[in-house]
């Protein structure tokens, strides 16, 4: 028994060895990854419920690791956070969208607006402010063509510097969303604070979103509050078309979600939902 006890530790310990190897092995490679232009930023269309126009798109990050293949952000976006990379690499996003915003104001689409997510280390890192300033202005890009898209639980990390960070990024006229929306813990008199245009409801209401449910209550009531409180909302997630008409039906403004299209590489998003198609 006592052996048995000991080889099933040694399995462990070894099992644990080559995790924490592998995650070693993982932060080596990212530490590269921006300066070997490993990092894409792939964009999901966000469309207006009533006639389907997009509007914009949101930036989503994706490493192009040369071994592991195309990764998601969230295999390595907790280690980033974890070790501080996520403050350049939070830059590199900014600055990588508001050119890829500049590319579609030439094709035509001057009132889109091109969304990022912000992570709460990025609040912590006092830089925010002039990355959004001089990204803009490099690209030569109006506040609205950028929207910053923050967590209630974001945002409410260091409650004070958050707001006062947001408070600054609203003044510049930069849209603020409050990304999924009901999954957080904040009062309504803490999100009456927050300088928001946007909220965005959670897909994890959309999901089973049907008629006569708790989520369709749920949803009601978010699009109830934000007409109280002037917020445009969009829904994340939207995977049918059932899914759709409801939202509509309910006085949603917006959509996004894989029916109306899968997070894509630029080119992609710019054939479809830019260029003209040839008749
Ligand atoms: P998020 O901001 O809530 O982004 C929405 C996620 O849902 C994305 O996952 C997107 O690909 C996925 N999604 C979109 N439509 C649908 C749908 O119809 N059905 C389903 N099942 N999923 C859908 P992704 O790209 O893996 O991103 C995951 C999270 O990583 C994001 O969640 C965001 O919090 C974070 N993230 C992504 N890019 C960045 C970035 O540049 N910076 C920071 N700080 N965080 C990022
Ligand atoms: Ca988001
Ligand atoms: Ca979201
Ligand atoms: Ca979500």
């Amino acid at each position: 028994a006592k052996d048995q006890g000991r080889d099933g530790y040694c399995f462990f310990e070894s099992s644990m060895n080559a995790n924490a190897h592998e995650q070693l092995q993982l932060l080596q490679d990212l530490r590269h990854a921006l300066e070997r232009n490993e990092l894409v930023l792939y964009y999901q269309p966000k469309v207006l419920a009533p006639n389907g126009q997009t509007t914009g798109a949101e930036a989503l990050l994706r490493w192009q690791h040369p071994q592991r293949g195309l990764l998601a952000p969230d295999q390595f976006l907790p280690l980033a956070e974890k070790t501080g990379l996520i403050v350049p690499i939070g830059q590199w996003v900014i600055n990588e969208a508001c050119a890829q915003m500049r590319r579609w104001r030439v094709l035509g689409r001057e009132d889109w607006s091109v969304a990022v997510n912000l992570s709460a280390s990025q609040f912590a890192h006092s830089g925010l402010v002039e990355t959004v300033r001089s990204a803009l202005q490099r690209h030569a890009l109006e506040p609205r063509n950028l929207t910053l898209e923050v967590t209630e639980s974001t945002a409410m990390r260091d409650a004070d510097t958050s707001l006062a960070i947001l408070d600054r990024l609203a003044e510049m006229g930069v849209s603020i969303s409050i990304d999924d929306f009901g999954t957080g813990y904040s009062s309504l008199l803490y999100l009456k604070r927050l300088p928001a245009t946007e909220l965005k409801i959670d897909r994890g209401f959309i999901r089973e979103l049907e008629a006569g449910s708790d989520d369709a209550a749920i949803v009601a009531a978010i699009i109830a509050l934000g007409r109280t409180l002037n917020l445009k909302v969009i829904a994340e997630g939207v995977e049918t078309t059932p899914q759709r008409s409801f939202l509509t039906e309910l006085g949603c403004d917006s959509l996004q979600g894989y029916l109306l299209g899968r997070p894509m590489p630029a080119q992609q998003l710019t054939d479809s939902f830019v260029t003209p198609q040839p008749a």
